[in-house]
């Protein structure tokens, strides 16, 4: 099977990732694997927008994938952006190896609401297949309860379903079959997509 690599992004609860792997290999077949280590993200932050650019983040993990590795799955309390967004709520190199979303903006407390840890888990699980999708070389569907549907407000995330629809199931279902050694496009700067 394979295995999802679970990588913090400075400090994040640890419940929060253990939730999160649970709630992975429950909903797809691979294993999942917490990081013991944690990727600084400060080299990333930029402080005219006071944001996180989640492409450098890509590329700082690009540095840490092994050949062996399959997935990398980089969860982040900051907040993210791509210059072209406002926000996103993560990125992934499609057919590529690494991904990073971002609690951030999935947190009622940010909205100003009553924290809601059971939706904030929901929310991360969708964002987080979403992103594993993009680098599956799964695109944006067009069933807005898929989780492969585009969402541009939190508000879209919770549309979704925390599955994907029969035919981006059958996508990446072929493509979890495929060879775990197998290495695809790792070149960030032409692959990235946001969220
Ligand atoms: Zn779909
Ligand atoms: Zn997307």
């Amino acid at each position: 099977m394979n295995t999802l690599l679970l990588l913090p992004v400075g400090k994040i609860e640890v419940s929060i990732l253990r939730d999160l792997s649970i709630a992975i290999s429950g909903s797809l077949e691979v294993a999942c694997e917490i990081l013991p280590y944690v990727l600084d993200p400060t080299p990333c932050y930029h402080p005219e927008r006071q944001q996180y650019h989640s492409s450098e983040i890509l590329q700082r993990m690009q540095a840490l994938v092994r050949p062996q590795d399959w997935r990398f799955l980089a969860v982040a309390e900051v907040d993210l952006y791509i210059p072209i967004l406002k926000y996103v709520f993560g990125e992934a190199q499609i057919a590529g190896r690494c991904a990073v979303v971002s609690l951030h903006r999935l947190r009622q407390e940010f909205y100003g609401l009553d924290r809601d840890d059971d939706l904030l888990r929901q929310r991360l699980l969708k964002e987080s297949i979403h992103e594993l999708g993009h680098t599956l070389e799964l695109h944006h569907c067009q069933d807005y309860r898929c989780v492969m549907a585009s969402s541009h407000a939190v508000e879209w995330i919770d549309l979704r379903e925390a599955a994907l629809c029969g035919s981006c199931r059958a996508k990446i279902e072929s493509k979890l079959n495929e060879s775990a050694g197998q290495v695809t496009g790792n070149d960030v700067a032409a692959q990235v997509r946001s969220s």
